[in-house]
């Protein structure tokens, strides 16, 4: 390829905005074409009419092992906007708090301490727990691997796991970390959440939690592609690909991007970074036959998150976070203290305005916010599969019911206002058999390059996983130009302690 080509980054999600920002900081002339007027994708915010307040759609956590998203963070300068939590707190249907915490045993022991004194965990649960963790650190990467047909529910019961540790401890953490039930979820995706998130040092476990609604992270991201050469289109909405015959005429080459309500992007290469549904819409019938990592996209599945804002008409939680175990409510986050009338003058109009009609299902009547301190409080669901098809009035009360129940502080206290978020289309299922779907970065259309979180890069549907798919993008385009290794991927954390003698 010449080493002036013109990439054009489709999709401004994690993943583009990655890509995109790798290439223009190696000197390659990228467009990013986005459809909204806002980078960011899914991880994005809106504002609620009711409160004026700029909302996210969902919290967004991420681990101390995302070593490529705290990298991009750097890049975009808000690496001081993530608030890092060293302490997990667990509360379960008896009100009983537990803390995951490292002391300084060496990892992988260093969280051992703290899960011995679970109160919520029976002593014959937490040694079944302990076993299941040492039969996790034993697996060698090939016999990890076969375990990719079977569902993790399935790997436990073939350990004896009891049912309280499945439901208070491995349920709970699976299905929050892979948006998937344990009887839907591959195994060897779940072990690896245990030992990369868990196991393998003591930073991994750490959990970063931004301060600031999303979309001013990724606000960040324009003026940086910006100031680094490249273009950033918002509010371009790419329609179709086109082929071309490649120089042999055996292969297909993409010619450029056409582009709704008229217009076209030409360029030398492409980069897909859109969702696996949409990037098939993109594709004439030619190139979907000719490309075999296109032909797996309809099989691909879908797991929705539901997000239930509360606001409160006093502070009840003082806690940052709750893990609830034990319950169809799976974290609270405490999104802090608000005085109602001043939300609409701070945050206004202009935060997120393409999102706030669209955004959300109110829950029926509500008082009005008469200035009083209010508390702001938000409940997640994952692998929301029942919860979708509810009325947003019944998921509210759902997730009342279950703040109530975890926070005695609420007792009294009045629901001013309550919003909730249905994000159908949140992650792909990570099903037994997904790895087959998931698309490498390379195929036998040249000058195609796909990214996404639904890619294959070893990781599960994530913001991590979106970024690494973003930069192993960059880096094939940047290795097919000769800038060899321009872009590559940050390593994973390094084990410590005893994990560096474990199987690998
Ligand atoms: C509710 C919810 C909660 C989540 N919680 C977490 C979490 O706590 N931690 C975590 O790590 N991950 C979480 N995730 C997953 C995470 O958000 C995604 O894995 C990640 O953001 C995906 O990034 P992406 O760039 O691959 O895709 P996307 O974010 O989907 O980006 C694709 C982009 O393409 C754009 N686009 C679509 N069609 C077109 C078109 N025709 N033309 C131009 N542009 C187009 C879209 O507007 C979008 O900006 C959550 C997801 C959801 C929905």
């Amino acid at each position: 390829m010449p080493s002036d080509l013109h990439v054009i980054v489709i999709g401004g999600g994690l993943s583009g905005i990655a890509a995109a920002l790798r290439l223009a900081e190696a000197g390659v002339p990228v467009t990013l074409v986005e459809t909204r007027k806002r980078l960011g994708g899914r991880a994005t915010s809106f504002v609620d009419p009711s409160t004026s307040a700029v909302v996210d759609n969902c919290q967004h956590v991420l681990m101390g092992c995302c070593t490529n998203l705290i990298d991009l963070y750097r890049r975009l300068g808000v690496e001081s906007k993530i608030e890092w939590h060293r302490r997990i707190h667990f509360r379960d249907g008896q009100g009983r708090t537990d803390l995951l915490d490292a002391d300084r045993m060496p990892a992988p022991l260093h969280l051992a301490r703290s899960m011995m004194r679970f109160k919520s965990l029976t002593w014959a649960e937490k040694t079944a727990i302990a076993r299941g963790m040492f039969a996790m650190t034993r697996l060698d990467s090939k016999r990890l691997a076969a375990l990719h047909e079977s569902s993790f529910a399935d790997w436990l019961a073939q350990r004896r796991q009891p049912a309280g540790a499945i439901e208070k401890f491995w349920s709970g953490i699976i299905v929050s970390a892979l948006n998937e039930r344990i009887d839907r979820v591959a195994a060897d995706y779940a072990i690896q959440v245990f030992r990369d998130g868990f196991l393998r040092s003591r930073e991994s476990y750490v959990m970063g939690v931004p301060k600031v609604p999303l979309v001013e992270l990724y606000d960040a991201a324009v003026e940086r592609i910006e100031q680094a050469g490249g273009t950033v289109r918002l509010a371009a909405s790419a329609e179709a690909l086109e082929v071309e015959p490649d120089r042999d005429a055996e292969s297909l080459r993409i010619s450029l991007l056409r582009l709704q309500r008229g217009g076209e992007v030409r360029g030398d290469a492409f980069v897909s970074a859109l969702p696996f549904e949409r990037l098939g819409r993109l594709c004439p019938p030619e190139l979907l036959e000719r490309d075999p990592r296109l032909r797996g996209l309809d099989r691909i599945e879908l797991s929705p998150i539901v997000g239930i804002h509360i606001w409160f008409d006093r502070p009840v939680m003082a806690l940052r976070h709750l893990v609830l175990t034990s319950s169809p409510i799976h974290w609270i986050f405490n999104k802090g203290e608000e005085k109602g009338e001043e939300k609409g003058e701070e945050k206004g109009e202009e935060k997120g305005e393409e999102k706030g009609e669209e955004k959300g299902e109110e829950k029926g009547e509500e008082d009005a916010l008469d200035g009083a301190r209010t508390q702001h409080l938000h409940a997640v669901v994952s692998a929301a599969h029942d919860l979708v098809e509810q009325s947003p009035d019944d998921v509210a009360a759902i997730a009342e019911r279950e703040v109530r129940r975890a926070l005695p502080e609420a007792e009294g206290a009045k629901v001013v206002h309550a919003r909730v978020i249905k994000e159908k289309r949140a992650t792909f299922s990570a099903r037994p058999g997904i790895e087959r779907l998931r698309a490498p970065t390379r195929g036998p259309v040249a000058n195609l390059y796909l990214a996404g979180d639904w890619c294959r890069t070893g990781w599960p549907a994530t913001m991590e996983g979106a970024v690494r798919a973003g930069y192993l993008a960059a880096k094939a385009v940047l290795d097919d130009m000769g800038q060899d290794a321009a872009a590559a991927l940050v390593p994973d954390l390094e084990p410590t302690g005893f994990s560096r003698l474990t199987r690998r």
